[in-house]
């Protein structure tokens, strides 16, 4: 834009110089020429005067001091004196035409160039009186002849003048744009340039509003995207279509610890499920899959996002589904083990009912086969009371309300209850401690306190002892169980809560045992906010508390 405008106005300059010079040259040129003219003419009118038609002495004198050509040229033509050429030498001039015209009409005037244009002669002829014509001729310059003599002084003017052009128009140029350049784009407004811009700044100003609020709008949603993504449990990662991470969130990061979440994909982590799940999404495939790590299960899973014919790009979203994974291999179990369960039972029934029933029986053994399937039928219908009380803790607990219940009136109840089995197994059940108040389930509480009992006597020695305890520690009612039985091994101890779990099988069943009772306490006391604690030895014996942190 510099360069156009010095450029303009240069231009205009030189033009505006060239034209100056020409048509000064041309009013001066004909200013001369004019003037010549007339001199010429009073000098011709001047010297007819003087040589009085015919005075040949007069003419010869004036003509030897006189400066221009005096030319005297007969009535036919023939030149009868010439103060600057031999006379005789001379061809005829009738043909002349200021000659031939000042013999026609009186006088007559002409102006020739010299053949090399450098020179312009002028001539004024006058007719005397006796018929004879007087001319006089005068040599100057032409146009040319000037230009060419006064051209060295032209150019140097003419360069000056463009020097001094140059410098206006690079001067005017810097005024001209200086309000434009220097013109402040982040607040249009407050420019004070042309008018002619202010069109341009309005709409310059309009657009900068409408690209900030843009930018502001695109920084909020980005500030909310990062909160949401860095609050969520789920790891994201979004993956380039050339397969570079683009995003990872927190808990992505929290994952793998160890590796870069910048690079490509492979930077990540060198599962092979992941790498497969990832380039399938990179292909343009939905994808799925698991992966371990650190003994923790994912689930993995990835969509393709189309990136208008550049390939794919890839959102991967990883959960950790450990617990529902372990939740869904445990109801499996529970499941086979159930029908497992339930069909020992059974099958002792179906058994003794077959024998009844072909008769082999004796009619004093009917009695005890009887009995026998009823302590079957017994053990079906426990099994079947235990199942429905964990489905019904496990589905968010039995609507039952509750109420405030005394933790030692509570071990007397259990402890009446489970005297006949106590002095069977030849151990001792005691109730001590301070009465201990929460607010709970009655039911499930008298449940969770009967099968803690029920356990210490079964997996009691003869002569053993079972003490139920009550209290109030650190402010928390607990209960707690203690027996001097068998113990249970440190690697079961955590295992024994689990559904099913017997330590030793055989032993479980000859006590009737399904291995239901402490997975019914662990429910229970999750419901109740308690804690379980479990102190065994092996040989010596066994002590649970449950610690009711919430009233
Ligand atoms: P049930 O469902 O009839 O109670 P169970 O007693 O076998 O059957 P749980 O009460 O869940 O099942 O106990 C699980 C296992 O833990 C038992 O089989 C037993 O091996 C072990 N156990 C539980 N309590 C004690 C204890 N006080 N002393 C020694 N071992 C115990
Ligand atoms: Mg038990």
């Amino acid at each position: 834009m510099r360069k156009r405008v010095f450029g303009s106005i240069f231009l205009t300059a030189l033009i505006t110089l060239l034209l100056t010079v020409s048509l000064l040259l041309i009013a001066v040129h004909s200013g001369l020429s004019h003037d010549m003219r007339t001199r010429l003419a009073n000098e011709c009118s001047y010297i007819a005067a003087a040589i009085g038609g015919d005075d040949w002495q007069e003419l010869g004198r004036i003509g030897s001091i006189y400066a221009d050509r005096i030319t005297l040229v007969g009535t036919d033509g023939a030149v009868l004196y010439d103060n600057e050429g031999d006379v005789t030498s001379m061809e005829n001039h009738a043909a002349r035409p200021e000659i031939a015209e000042a013999l026609a009409r009186g006088v007559g005037e002409s102006s020739r160039l010299s053949d090399t244009l450098s020179e312009q002669t002028y001539y004024y002829a006058l007719r005397l009186d006796g018929g004879m014509v007087l001319r006089v001729a005068s040599t100057a310059d032409s146009a040319l002849g000037a230009l060419s003599t006064a051209s060295p002084w032209i150019v140097l003017v003419i360069l000056l003048a463009l020097l001094v052009a140059a410098l206006l128009a690079s001067w005017l140029t810097h005024v001209f744009l200086e309000p434009i350049v220097t013109l402040d784009l982040h607040a249009p407004l407050k420019n004070d340039a042309y008018d002619e811009l202010s069109p341009l700044l309005h709409r310059m100003d309009k657009q900068n509003r409408k690209i900030a609020s843009q930018l502001d709008e695109l920084k909020r949603r980005q500030a909310e995207f990062d909160d949401v993504t860095a609050r969520m449990d789920e790891g994201l990662v979004l993956f380039s279509a050339g397969g570079d991470i683009l995003f990872a969130n927190r808990a992505v990061c929290a994952l793998f610890p160890e590796d870069s979440a910048a690079g490509g994909y492979m930077t990540l982590c060198r599962d092979p499920e992941y790498i497969r799940v990832v380039e399938e999404a990179l292909g343009g495939k939905s994808a799925h899959g698991r992966m371990e790590k650190d003994g923790r299960v994912y689930s993995l899973s990835a969509s393709s996002v189309a990136e208008g014919g550049q390939g794919h790009a890839a959102v991967l979203f990883v959960v950790d589904i450990t617990e529902r994974d372990q939740a869904e291999r445990q109801r499996q179990e529970f499941t086979a083990n159930v029908s497992h369960e339930l069909k020992t039972p059974l099958t002792s029934i179906m058994g003794y009912a077959e024998i009844m029933e072909n008769g082999i029986v004796k009619a004093e053994d009917i009695a005890p086969f009887a009995g026998k399937i009823r302590a079957e039928a017994r053990r079906l219908l426990t099994l079947i009371e235990d199942i429905i009380r964990l489905s019904q803790l496990d589905e968010g607990g039995d609507p039952a309300p509750f109420e405030p219940v005394e933790l030692a009136a509570l071990c007397g109840t259990v402890r009446d209850r489970l005297q006949h089995k106590a002095a069977e197994h030849q151990v001792t059940l005691r109730v001590a401690g301070a009465p201990a108040e929460v607010s709970g389930q009655r039911r499930t509480l008298e449940q969770m306190v009967f099968n803690l009992a029920d356990n210490a006597i079964a997996y009691n020695k003869p002569g053993g002892s079972v003490l139920l305890e009550t209290g109030t520690q650190d402010g928390a009612p607990f209960v707690r169980v203690s027996d001097t039985g068998i113990g249970i091994a440190p690697a079961d101890q955590q295992r024994v809560f689990e559904r099913f779990y017997r330590v030793d099988k055989s032993h479980s069943k000859m006590t009737g045992g399904t291995g239901l009772g402490l997975s019914i306490v662990k429910h229970g006391a999750a419901l109740h906010h308690a804690e379980i604690a479990l102190q065994s030895t092996p040989g010596e014996g066994t002590t649970i508390t449950l610690r009711f942190t919430q009233g």
